[in-house]
């Protein structure tokens, strides 16, 4: 069982389902060529696909274009259901960095035949995550300057600010569909700039103030 690791403390939690939401940054839709959802757009990545910062992220033998896209994460703090505003910003327990990696080109067959994204985003190692840092003790303000990087070179740098759907829109709308527990993380989508990774590129990832990576391709 995956855990999930509190910055600054030895607290652990066990990590639950993991919800990823995709189409979230206009610019990122651009270069994609997709097209602005009127709603959240949601798939998963199995649990035990976690892994952290300093772990190997595996290439797999299938793919010949695995793409970086790194993410804000939510924490799930408590069950919900059906959540209003107010209880959708109380279940959000606490932010980290995440890497949500994506084999485009399976991603694009699978868009081609009409079928289900799973091939493309569930695969060992594709769900990076950082420590989190708890909502008691960071104000978050959703304008946080989120980057990364690939051998030093910047790839991916925006702010949250240009999320479309916020955590809280993001929360209620999840939690309309399937109940989120404590333990649920989800990943929020990613800005522009995603691009190609071989083996041995060494990516590094942060969200100011909330955390960092540092993954090798293998
Ligand atoms: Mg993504």
């Amino acid at each position: 069982m995956n855990n999930i690791k509190i910055k600054n403390s030895g607290e652990k939690i066990n990590v639950g389902k993991i919800v990823c939401v995709g189409r979230n940054y206009s610019e990122h839709i651009k270069e994609m060529g997709s097209n602005t959802p009127d709603f959240p757009m949601i798939f998963m990545k199995p649990p035990s696909t976690i892994i952290y910062s300093g772990d190997k992220i595996i290439h797999p033998d299938y793919s010949e274009n695995m793409h970086h896209e790194v993410e804000l994460v939510l924490l799930i703090g408590e069950t919900i259901k059906n959540a209003g505003d107010n209880s959708a910003e109380r279940a959000i327990a606490g932010y980290g960095v995440g890497l949500d990696m994506t084999l485009r080109d399976i991603q694009f067959d699978c868009k081609a035949k009409g079928i289900p994204w799973e091939p493309a985003k569930s695969f060992d190692t594709c769900a990076v995550i950082s420590d989190f840092v708890l909502k008691r003790d960071y104000n978050f303000t959703c304008d946080e300057k989120i980057t990364l990087s690939v051998n030093g070179v910047v790839k991916q740098n925006s702010t949250l600010a240009h999320m479309i759907f916020k955590p809280v829109e993001i929360v209620k709308y999840i939690s309309s569909r399937i109940t989120l527990y404590k333990g649920d993380i989800i990943y929020t989508g990613t800005p522009e700039g995603v691009g190609r990774v071989v083996r041995g590129d060494k990516i590094t990832a942060s969200i100011a103030g909330i955390g960092s990576l540092e993954n090798e391709i293998i």
